[in-house]
Parts: C-alpha cells; structure tokens; sequence
C-alpha cells in the first residue's frame, strides 16, 4: 500500500524495511468486548512516525472504516510519553522520537461477521485489518505477533486456530509440516509482512477441532458456537471438495499452494458469510445448515448442508481465484481507500460458478441438484430488471457503492457480478467446449491464469482473461464479452445447455401463499403486484421493493407503502397475493395504501404475472453427449 498522502512515495530501499514490527495482542476485558493491541518498532521515522488503520479488507469491497473502533491510543518511547495525533480518519502522526516507539491501544470488537473483530467470553476472533496499526513505510518488514491468553482461570482452556505461524517452527514445511500438532497454542506468530499478517485470522476459545490430509496438505475444521454438527461427515465431504480444487489446477503434481489450511467456522442461529484468506477461511453458518451426528440423510446433503458446502467451496477456490490470480488494481493492494477494477465478474463469478460444479464433480451433489441450483440461479437474474440496466464489468467497478451498499432500489439498477458473473463462468465453460469439440474447457483458462498469474505473482490485467480464453477456445471470443461482460445482453444457456442434452424452460411461480390451482391458468393470465411483500410487525402487507414496470409501481406504489385494503376488503400479508390473483389480467381494483401515516387511493391496473421459475433437465442422449456431460458434471 502507498504513504498516506502527501509525502511522496518512498523510492528503493526503505530504511526500515528490514527491521521487525511487533504487534502484541490481548483480549483485555472479554465481556466489554475490547482487545488491548500494542504495535512497536525499534528505529521510528525521525521526522515523526505515522501509522494508519486500514479502511478496508481484502474480499470484502466497501470502505469500512475500521479505525472508528479504536477507543484510546497513547504511545511511549521508553517509558517517555510521546505526543500522538490524528491527521486523518485512519493516520495518527507521532512527534519525533528515537525510538523504540510503542502504541498502545484498545479496539472494541463486536462485530460478529467475518470481516472484523468480535469478543465475548466464549471466544475471539479477529482479522489483523480490525487491529494491527500499519507503520508507515514498512509494509515489507517482517512482523511478530505475540498473542496473549486472557487473564483469569476461565481462560486455561482456550487455544488458537489460526494459519499463522507460530515463531519456534518458522521455516518448517513441505514433509515436516504434518508433524506440527494440530492446534496452536497463546504464544508468538510470525509473518513476512504485513500484507501475509493481516491475511490470516485467528480464532481464539474453546472450539470443536477436527482435521484431515487433501493431497498430503493438513486442513483444519474448527468451529465456535454450540452445533452437534457430525465432525467425521463434515471433514470426509471437505476432503473431496478440497482435493477436487487441487487437482483441478495442478492436475499432474496435485501440489497444493499453501502448507496448511483453516476452515474458521462460526455456528450461529441464522447466518451466512463467509471471506477468502491465502490459508484460511473464516464462515459464519446457520448450525441447522451442518450435518447431524447420527443423521446421514440418506447420503445425500440437505439443501441447508448443500449450501453450507457450496460456501466453503466457493471461499476454498479463492485459494487461487483473487487470493493468488489477482486482479492487477490488487497487486498491491491500497488499503487507504476503493481499489477499482472492472473484473469481479470473473474473480468472484467465476468462483461462484466453481463452487457448486465442484461439489458435482466431488460426487457430493448428483447432476440433477446441480442443475437446480444452476435453474434457481438464472430465475432468480431474470427476474431482475437492474440486469438491462449495468453490466457484470460496471458492477465489478462499482462493488464499493452500489453491490456492498444495495438499497431497495437495486432490483431495478443493478446487477451481480456473483450472480450473472457466475452464469457468464457457465456460458464461457460451454461455449469453449463447443468450439474446441469438448477438448478444452474454462478449466484451461483457470490453469493458465494460474501458469502465468497465480504463480509468477502478476496481476492480470484487464483484458487478458478475454485473451486467454479466446486462445484456449481457439476463436475470437471479443463478441462474446462485448455482449455479456462489458454489455447487458443475458448469455444464451438454452442454447448451449442444448450441447449437453440439457433442456432449459420456464413455468410461472406459484407464490407459497395458497393462491389456488393457478396451473391450469396461462402464464401471461396470472396476475401479479410486482413487488416482494413482506410483513410488519401487526402483520401488514408492505412493500420492500417495487419492480420495474408491475402493476404496484405504474399505481405510483413505492418501497415502504403498505397495502391495507383491495377492492374494498382489508388484506393483510398472508392473503394479499391470492386476493391480487383471483383477478384477470387488465382488471382495475382500487386500492388502499399508507406511506408513512398518510393515506394512499390509488386504482391497481393488473399486470400479468412476471416472476418465472426456470427448470433444466436432462435429456437421454446419445454416448457422445452423455461422455461430455460426465466430462463437465464429473461423476
Ligand atoms: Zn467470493
């Protein structure tokens, strides 16, 4: 990351580079949720030294302002006061002093996600963007990490999960890293740099651990939280996941890029989350959505464990996709402020298209569930008119404002390079595997993005994933991303899931709401509002987004209005939808409706119903067709 602003950067050897930053971390009060956090250094700037806070985390594209946690800051040199100030919202100037110098500050962390810092006395956890101070100018020195046990007897049993190495076994790896015992202890850690500290989250507490060996590498499974998750099930199916990946990039020497790996599993009632680290991950989940001791389902996964895997499928693929392939605007990283690049698409799309292929390919879901998961997932797009509106590239670019920070509007204006990305990763796969004869695949791509990037340490410019993959399928594929990446035409899967004896199709969405037998109806005679409706407290029909065009919005209705009577009857949040549908299209009913405490009259001109449910299935074909689909689809 550059200086902070106006000094200029620093040319050639910087004079602290070499010199260790050490860090101290203590989880000082639990139950006020604070963390005491010292960073020191031996030989500080002369002219006074500053230190800055990220305002971002790797993964996670939105400005966060992680500074506004930090509660007091004093800094010493010797045991001498140093005046410390803040010169903007995430740099604090020190005055001159010889050194060493040492900041002593407290960060309040409750934040239960995984982006940042949360502590109670069943646990910490935290991502060093959350704690560490960056000194400035020595982003490449090497960093200590001393991590601390809380005070008190309640505290004897707590360990550590994180990928961080502890010093004594600096350096040790290849064979002699499955010989580390598996579970870390309070002590010293150490990272080359800052950039590799702040990449790996430590977990703290009384956690369940369990562990296994892919392609020879120890991973780990820990989980917070209380769960009755089966622990045997839940390392057997990462395994496969894991060793899928491996060999999905290095399909000779099935090496795999790091020499130990973390799942950081967060159980709770109701969550998902999950965020992407060189060796680690960190996952919040719903503990319905682990399996149960003693409930095998039948073997197969339910839909709350498919998701479960699928999330650790995903952040497990960015091991190479973005945590290694980068985008060129991350190398490095600028963590003072919005790093811009217009190929999220394909690092967190492509990724999204991976992770549920995977767990096919892994044996973990059959052919048929993947095509459903595919089905919901193109459904759910072309029920969004923000689809027409901005494309995958415009939406990678604008992560910072508009995907991080969606509104009630963002059904209508924007797009999600996870969403459409992934289905663009589908359309790409199969449309390299027609014109190379099922030779080639967007697996290619990935192996020569991982050849070129991944390895070298390059970023990938924009531009060169379209280049790359126009030479693996072997024509120009120019078109193809002017259309569907950089414009806002929708990929043309009917088409090309023909290739594998895919049939796609649309059939109307029933509503959950008791609307009757609406199957014998014609699509374009079903009537809807167009707008989700969900309930207020006293059960209250109120509109939480109004869609483009439907009958709810050309009624002048907006997000927030809540609808109490149609047609001269009160209607409430379980009955609203029926009411609208046992109507025909082009009905006029007037409506009653309150925006904030005022009165609404309005007459609702029924549109037909827009929402449609795509459903994909499988053709019995010929054994060519049926080679390529187990080719693609594995299994
Ligand atoms: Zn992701």
């Amino acid at each position: 990351m550059p200086p902070v602003r106006s000094r200029p950067p620093a040319l050639g050897p910087q004079p602290n580079a070499f010199r260790v930053i050490r860090y101290s971390v203590q989880p000082k009060n639990p139950a006020a949720h604070l963390f005491e956090v010292s960073v020191s250094i031996d030989t500080p700037d002369p002219a006074g030294q500053r230190f800055m806070l990220p305002v971002w985390i790797p993964g996670s594209y939105m400005v966060r302002e992680f500074a506004r946690h930090i509660v007091t800051l004093s800094a010493k040199s010797k045991s001498r006061r140093v005046a410390c100030e803040k010169i903007d919202k995430h740099t604090w100037q020190c005055a001159p002093c010889k050194g060493p110098l040492t900041l002593t500050y407290e960060v309040y962390a409750w934040d239960l996600s995984v982006r940042a810092a949360h502590l109670d006395e069943s646990h910490g956890f935290f991502n060093g963007t959350s704690l560490f101070l960056l000194p400035e100018g020595m982003q490449e020195a090497p960093c200590e990490l001393h991590l601390q046990r809380p005070a008190g007897a309640g505290y004897a049993s707590w360990r550590v999960a994180t990928a961080m190495k502890p010093a004594e076994r600096r350096g040790v790896s290849g064979k002699n890293a499955s010989k580390r015992p598996p579970i870390k202890d309070f002590g010293v850690f150490v990272a080359d740099n800052y950039d590799e500290l702040i990449d790996h989250p430590v977990e703290m507490g009384t956690f369940t651990h369990a562990s296994f060996e892919a392609c020879g590498v120890p991973h780990h499974v820990v989980i917070t939280g209380r769960h009755r998750a089966d622990m045997n099930r839940l390392t057997a199916d990462l395994r496969r996941v894991c060793e899928a990946q491996i060999r999905l990039f290095e399909p000779e020497s099935g090496k795999a890029p790091m020499r130990e790996y973390w799942f950081l599993i967060m159980a709770v009632g109701d969550g998902f989350g999950g965020l992407e680290h060189r060796a680690s991950t960190a996952l919040l989940v719903s503990r319905d959505d682990l399996p149960l001791v003693g409930l095998a389902e039948g073997g197969r996964a339910s839909a709350g464990y498919r998701k479960f895997l699928s999330l650790a499928s995903h952040e497990y693929f960015h091991t190479w996709n973005v945590k290694r392939i980068k985008p060129a605007a991350f190398v490095p990283y600028d963590l003072t402020r919005e790093n811009y690049t217009r190929q999220l698409w394909f690092f967190e799309g492509i990724t999204d298209y991976y992770d549920d292929l995977m767990l096919s390919r892994a044996g973990l879901i059959s052919a048929l569930e993947y095509l459903e998961i595919e089905a919901d997932s193109i459904g759910r797009l072309m029920a969004q008119a923000g689809r027409t509106k901005q494309s995958v590239a415009e939406s990678s670019f604008d992560a910072w404002i508009k995907y991080y920070r969606q509104d009630e509007n963002a059904v209508n204006s924007i797009v999600s390079y996870y969403q459409k990305g992934g289905l663009v990763g589908l359309a790409l796969d199969l449309t390299i595997r027609r014109a190379t004869r099922n030779t080639k695949s967007l697996d290619d791509v990935m192996r020569t993005l991982w050849r070129d990037y991944g390895l070298t340490g390059h970023g990938v410019p924009e531009g060169e994933i379209e280049k790359v993959a126009s030479h693996i399928a072997g024509t120009d594929l120019t078109r193809f991303f002017a259309d569907y990446v950089y414009g806002t035409q929708d990929p043309d899967l009917a088409n090309l899931f023909a290739d594998m004896g895919i049939t796609l199709s649309w059939r109307h969405a029933g509503n959950g709401n008791g609307a009757g037998d609406d199957s014998k109806r014609s699509e374009s005679s079903v009537p809807g509002l167009g707008a989700k409706i969900v309930g207020d407290t006293n059960g209250d029909a109120r509109l939480a987004q109004v869609f483009d065009g439907g009958s709810a919005m050309l009624a002048g209705l907006s997000a927030g209005d809540t609808i109490v009577a149609i047609d001269g009857l009160r209607v409430n949040v379980g009955n609203l939808e029926k009411r609208i549908r046992s109507y025909a299209v082009g009905s006029v009913v007037p409506i009653i409706a309150f925006r904030r405490d005022e009165l609404l009259q309005r007459n609702l001109k029924l549109q037909a119903q827009t929402a449609r449910t795509c459903v994909l299935t499988l053709s019995v074909v010929s054994a060519t067709v049926t080679a390529n689909r187990l080719k693609w689809l594995g299994q």
